[in-house]
C-alpha cells in the first residue's frame, strides 16, 4: 500500500459522457499507476435532479471501461448527521451564518455581498447556511500539480452556500467532509472545479481537515466551448464492447498519453493495463479546456 487514495465523484444527474470518461479516467490511471485505491462516491444530495436509475447506469459504464473501484459505493444522500456536525463546528467558530438574501437580490453584484454576515436581513424567510470566506484560511494558496501554484485572494470568493434555502445540503461542504471522511489523498477531476478548491481548502482549513493533493485535468468542451451535459445532449458512453474499445482509446489521446496506434484495437484489459503503466500526467498540456 502507498497510502494514495483517488476517487471519482460523479452528480448522477444523468449517464457518463466523453468528459466524465475524462475524469474518470484520469483519476483512475493516476491512483493505479501509483499502487493506490480508488473510489467511486455517487453526490447524490439533490434528489429532484438525479433520476432514478441514473447512478445504476454510472456503475454498468464504469463497468464497461473496466474502470473497477475499491470497497463499496459510497452515496450521500445518507450523510446528512456528518453534514450536520461540520456545519456546527463552522456556526461556532463563527464561520457560518444564516442568510435569507435571494439571488436576484444580490444580481448586480459578481459575488454576494456578504449583507447577512451579522444578522439575516429577513430572518423570518427561509434560510441558507454561508461560509463566511473573508475569515479563516485567507488567502487561499495551492499547488496544482498540473496548473501549478494557485491564489485566490477573499474578495474573489463569495461566501458560498453550504445548506440551501430547501434544507438540501450544497456540494462544497459535503465533497470537503467525504474527501476527509473516505481519507482521499488525491482529487483528480475537471478544470471547471478548479474554481471551487478554495472553499474547500477553507473548510478543511476551519474544520481541521487533511489537504489531498490536486490535480485538475483540461475539461472538454463541445464545438461551441461548452462543457458536456446532458443539457447539451451529450452521447451517454456506450457499454458494448465494439464501442467501447475505440472511446476508451479516444479517452486516452486526449489526456495526451500517447498511446501506441496498434492499442486502439485492443481489449479494454490491454488499453488499461497499458495507460496504468505508462501514465504521466506531466504529459497533459496544461489547456483549461479542449475541444471534444
Ligand atoms: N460531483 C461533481 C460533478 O459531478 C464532482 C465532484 C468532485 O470531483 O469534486 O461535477
Amino acid at each position: 500500500m502507498t497510502g494514495y487514495r483517488g476517487r471519482f465523484a460523479p452528480t448522477p444527474s444523468g449517464a457518463l459522457h466523453f468528459g466524465s470518461l475524462i475524469a474518470a479516467l484520469g483519476s483512475f490511471l493516476d491512483a493505479r499507476h501509483a499502487g493506490g485505491e480508488w473510489l467511486l462516491r455517487i453526490e447524490d444530495l439533490d434528489p429532484p435532479r438525479c433520476p432514478p436509475g441514473a447512478a445504476d447506469t454510472i456503475l454498468h459504464q464504469l463497468e464497461a471501461f473496466g474502470l473497477h473501484w475499491d470497497g463499496p459505493v459510497y452515496y450521500q444522500h445518507d450523510r446528512g448527521p456528518a453534514y450536520a456536525w461540520a456545519l456546527e463546528q463552522l456556526v461556532a467558530q463563527g464561520l457560518a451564518y444564516p442568510c435569507s438574501c435571494s439571488r436576484q437580490q444580490w444580481r448586480d453584484h459578481a459575488i454576494y455581498p456578504g449583507w447577512c454576515r451579522t444578522r439575516p436581513c429577513e430572518p423570518d424567510k427561509p434560510l441558507a447556511w454561508r461560509l463566511r470566506s473573508d475569515l479563516g484560511l485567507n488567502p487561499v494558496v495551492w499547488h496544482d500539480r498540473l496548473f501549478g501554484e494557485q491564489h485566490f485572494a477573499p474578495t474573489e470568493l463569495g461566501d458560498v452556500v453550504l445548506k440551501r434555502k430547501d434544507g438540501l445540503w450544497a456540494y462544497q461542504l459535503a465533497v470537503t467532509v467525504d474527501d476527509a471522511a473516505q481519507g482521499i489523498s488525491d482529487v483528480v477531476r475537471g478544470h471547471d472545479l478548479l474554481d471551487n478548491t478554495p472553499w474547500q481548502r477553507q473548510l478543511q482549513h476551519a474544520l481541521g481537515l487533511p489537504e489531498p493533493r490536486y490535480l485538475h485535468l483540461p475539461l472538454i468542451v463541445n464545438a461551441s466551448g461548452q462543457k458536456l451535459s446532458k443539457q447539451n445532449l451529450a452521447p451517454a458512453l456506450p457499454v458494448a464492447d465494439a464501442a467501447v474499445r475505440p472511446l476508451l482509446y479516444q479517452a486516452l489521446v486526449a489526456l495526451d498519453q500517447k498511446p501506441p496506434v496498434t492499442l486502439r484495437l485492443g481489449t479494454v484489459q490491454e488499453q488499461l493495463a497499458w495507460a496504468i503503466r505508462h501514465w504521466q500526467p506531466q504529459r497533459i498540456r496544461r489547456q483549461a479546456q479542449r475541444r471534444e
